[in-house]
């Protein structure tokens, strides 16, 4: 007997947020068709992006600035098959994985949130473990889910509040 395969799609739709970045190549063109193309994934509707934003690197401080913005989607995918369909955007857009934490990338998309999933995997940690330190995340969020909680009743605009607002300018 066929070993059954691993569930890929769900046929409840959840919500998620994913987090859009970008600066070598035409940054701003990057993320615009990133969000084009997040809007054909399989099984996956588009319901809203963010506002594009332009913010100052985290981490090495030699390279240029990112253009940032975030996307909620409705999607059937299960969270680790939309994990894999995220990294075939990156790959096609031409991202090259090197060793340096945080350099400079044509494209990088996280999974913020997955409904109120809390997942706890090396390969996917949701909520994202970055999210609720970085201005570039917060602020397209509230732009299009100011009342947003998080897992475990976490308002956003409480989050929001407790990060600095400086280095990031809408576009
Ligand atoms: P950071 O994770 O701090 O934002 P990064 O985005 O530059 O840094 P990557 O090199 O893009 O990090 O990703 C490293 C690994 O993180 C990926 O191989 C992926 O499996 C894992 N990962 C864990 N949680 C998530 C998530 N929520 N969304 C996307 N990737 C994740
Ligand atoms: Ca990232
Ligand atoms: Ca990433």
């Amino acid at each position: 007997m066929n070993k059954p395969e691993a569930k890929t799609q769900d046929p409840i739709k959840k919500i998620s947020y994913i987090g859009v970045g970008a600066n070598l190549n035409n940054p701003h063109s990057q993320v615009q068709n990133a969000i084009s193309l997040l809007a054909e994934l399989p099984d996956t509707q588009l319901v809203q992006s963010s506002s594009l934003y332009q913010s100052s690197p985290m981490g090495p401080e030699n390279q240029p600035d990112y253009v940032n913005a975030v996307v909620k989607l409705e999607t059937q995918l299960a969270a680790f098959s939309l994990l894999r369909e995220l990294q075939k955007i990156e790959n096609a857009q031409g991202r090259i994985r090197n060793s340096e934490r945080w350099g400079p990338r044509i494209l990088d998309l996280d999974i913020l949130l997955y409904n109120d999933e809390i997942i706890s995997e090396p390969e996917l940690t949701i909520p994202h473990y970055g999210m609720r330190q970085r201005n570039f995340v917060l602020i397209p969020l509230f732009e299009i889910e100011p009342t947003l909680m998080l897992p475990q009743e976490q308002p956003l605009a409480a989050l929001l509040d407790t990060v600095n607002t400086s280095g990031i300018r809408k576009l």
